[in-house]
C-alpha cells in the first residue's frame, strides 16, 4: 500500500497543480488514451484542478467500448449454439449487440461464463471435452499476452475443443488515425502505462517525431496523471515533442520482451474495425497461420455479420474525443448505466460511465 498512498498524496498533487499553473501561458488540448485514466480524472476531479486553458479530452482506450457490434453479435451467435461454452471477461456480458447481449443469452439457457483470465477458459475446455469452449478475446496489448498464452497452452496440450474469438487492438495505429483526422484537436498524448508495460514505447517515438507531438507514458493514480500532464505541458511550452516515461515504476523503453515474443508467435498484425472509428490499418491482432486452427470464426463458420450502430448513440464521437459524454442528448436520460444505449456507458472503463458516475449521479 506504500505506493498507493504515495501516488494519491494530496500534498504532491497540489504541488504538481501549482507547477502546472505556473507553466501554462496559452490554451492546450491533451488526450488521455486509456479509459482507466479517464475514470481517475473524473473520480478525483483532476480536470477541475487544471488552469482553464488546459482541456483534457478522452481517448479510445476502453477495450469493451471499441469492440465492434458485429463482433459482439458473433459472440452471441456462438453462445446460442448448444455445443458451445462462451467464456468472456465480465464487462462484455452486458454490452448490447445489435439485438441483445450475452447476459440475455445466458438467461435464456446459453452457456456463457464470466472468467478472470483466458487460462480459466483453457481449464474449462480440459474439463469439458465434449463441448466447444470459446474465449472472447478483446482488449489492447495489455490483455493480448494472456490470450496468446491460452492459445499456446491449448496447442501444447492438443486441445481440439478450444478456440478464440479475437478482437484485439493495438494503440499506436489508433493514435495515428486520430492525428490524421482533419478535425484533430489533440496536441499532446498521455499514453497508457499498462499497454507500455507490455510493449515498451519505441513504437511511439516515430509518432512523436512525425506529428511533432509530445507523448508521455502515464500511470493511473492522481499523482501519475498530474505528473504526465505536467511533463506534456512542459514539452509543449518549450516547443519539444518527445516520448517521456512518467511511469518508470512499471514501464521500460523496450517493454516486456518475453510477452512480445509470445504475441509475435500467436498473433499477426491485421487491419481491424474499431467501434466508432472504422477500419484502422494495422490496428488489430489476428491469429497467425500457425494458430489458425484456434480461430473460432473459422470453426463456427460465422461468415460476415453486419450490424448498424444505434442511431441515437454518439459513442463514436466520444471515442474520438470529439464529444464530451455529457453533451450527448441521451446522457443521463435515455442512456444510463442501468439502460445503456452504447458501450461507452456499459463498460466500467467507458467515458460515458465515468461522467455518469462521478459527475451526473454524484450531483443528482
Ligand atoms: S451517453 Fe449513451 S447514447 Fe450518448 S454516447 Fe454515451 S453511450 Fe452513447
Amino acid at each position: 500500500m506504500k505506493h498507493l498512498a504515495e501516488y494519491r498524496n494530496p500534498a504532491t498533487a497540489k504541488q504538481l497543480t501549482g507547477h502546472i499553473a505556473a507553466l501554462v501561458t496559452r490554451p492546450w488540448t491533451l488526450m488521455e488514451i486509456c479509459g482507466g485514466q479517464t475514470h481517475s480524472i473524473m473520480k478525483y476531479g483532476l480536470d477541475r484542478l487544471l488552469p482553464e486553458q488546459v482541456e483534457l479530452i478522452h481517448g479510445p482506450g476502453c477495450p469493451v467500448c471499441v469492440t465492434p457490434l458485429e463482433c459482439i453479435d458473433k459472440a452471441i451467435a456462438i453462445a446460442q449454439r448448444p455445443e458451445a461454452i462462451l467464456c468472456s471477461f465480465g464487462d462484455m456480458l452486458r454490452v448490447p449487440g445489435s439485438g441483445r447481449d450475452l447476459l440475455s443469452v445466458k438467461a435464456a439457457g446459453g452457456d456463457v461464463r464470466a472468467v478472470y483470465s483466458p487460462l480459466d477458459a483453457v481449464k474449462i475446455a480440459r474439463e469439458n471435452p465434449q463441448r466447444q469452449v470459446v474465449f472472447f478475446a478483446v482488449g489492447f496489448e495489455t490483455t493480448a499476452p494472456a490470450a496468446a498464452m491460452a492459445a499456446f497452452q491449448a496447442k501444447q496440450a492438443g486441445l481440439a475443443n478450444f478456440s478464440l474469438l479475437v478482437s484485439h487492438v493495438r494503440v499506436p495505429p489508433a493514435m495515428e488515425a486520430l492525428l490524421d483526422a482533419p478535425d484533430n484537436r489533440v496536441q499532446g498524448f498521455l499514453a497508457a502505462g499498462h499497454v507500455c508495460t507490455v510493449m515498451g514505447y519505441t513504437e511511439y517515438e516515430p509518432l512523436a517525431r512525425r506529428y511533432k507531438i509530445p507523448i508521455v507514458v502515464t500511470g493511473f493514480e492522481p499523482v501519475d496523471i498530474l505528473g504526465g500532464i505536467h511533463r506534456c505541458l512542459k514539452q509543449l511550452e518549450e516547443g519539444r515533442h518527445e516520448v517521456e516515461n512518467e511511469y518508470r515504476r512499471s514501464v521500460r523503453r523496450e517493454g516486456n520482451q518475453p510477452a512480445q515474443a509470445l504475441l509475435a508467435q500467436v498473433f499477426r498484425v491485421i487491419d481491424r474495425p474499431w467501434r466508432g472509428l472504422g477500419v484502422i490499418p494495422a490496428s488489430g491482432l489476428g491469429l497467425s497461420p500457425e494458430y489458425a486452427g484456434f480461430d473460432a470464426e473459422n470453426r463456427f463458420e460465422l461468415g460476415t455479420v453486419s450490424a448498424p450502430e444505434p442511431a441515437e448513440c454518439r459513442s463514436g464521437l466520444v471515442l474520438q474525443g470529439a464529444l464530451k459524454p455529457d453533451r450527448c442528448p441521451a446522457f443521463g436520460t435515455r442512456c444510463t448505466p442501468e439502460h445503456p444505449l452504447g458501450a461507452t456507458m456499459v463498460s466500467s472503463e467507458g467515458a460515458c460511465a465515468a461522467y455518469y458516475r462521478y459527475r451526473h449521479a454524484a450531483h443528482a
